[in-house]
């Protein structure tokens, strides 16, 4: 069985299918023998225009991004700000951009945190407050512009999702105990 690439920041959908049009590209090169999932530089050879950034490498706003021995593939023809396969972080420098600085990097962290804790969101998303909190990046202010971030637009479906997300975010910050 391949590995399971982890989800991107907008929930299942694209992430989802560009995991499996991935998965079913990798294992047509390899004549469908098993594989552990692409490597950061299969990937950026895939999907092409992609560069990969070695760990320590990464600088977002001027800071030295770092998550373990993670590299990061910058692809700016992904459909979404960030995601990750066990093993590597994707992100969208040209989505990244419009977003401020605390955004941008909970959106790291959020990614770095599947690296460690899996693919759950939410679980992504507390390691990612709370990794800002203890490393003095994240403000409560800042917590509130994430939320801002996550708060979709009048009448979408995801909502709910956002809001809730956005007040388990709160209760992580503001919880003594790392998880
Ligand atoms: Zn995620």
């Amino acid at each position: 069985m391949v590995a399971r690439a982890f989800l991107g920041l907008a929930g299942p959908g694209s992430a989802k299918l560009l995991a499996g049009l991935l998965v079913f590209a990798f294992a047509a090169a390899s004549g469908g023998a098993a594989q552990s999932g692409p490597t950061p530089e299969g990937y950026a050879a895939h999907v092409g225009g992609a560069k990969v950034i070695p760990p320590g490498g990464l600088r977002l706003d001027g800071r030295r991004m770092t998550c373990g021995q993670r590299p990061t593939v910058i692809d700016d023809q992904l459909d979404d700000y960030g995601a990750a396969y066990p093993g590597f972080l994707i992100l969208n420098s040209k989505l990244l951009s419009r977003v401020p600085t605390s955004v941008k990097m909970w959106i790291y962290a959020h990614e770095c945190g599947h690296q460690f804790r899996g693919p759950d969101e939410e679980t992504a998303d507390c390691f990612a407050v709370q990794r800002g909190r203890r490393q003095g990046w994240l403000t409560p202010e800042g917590v509130e512009e994430i939320c801002a971030f996550i708060r979709p637009s009048k009448g979408s479906s995801m909502h709910f999702s956002g809001s809730h997300r956005c007040e388990a975010m709160r209760r992580c910050y503001a919880d003594p105990k790392v998880r």
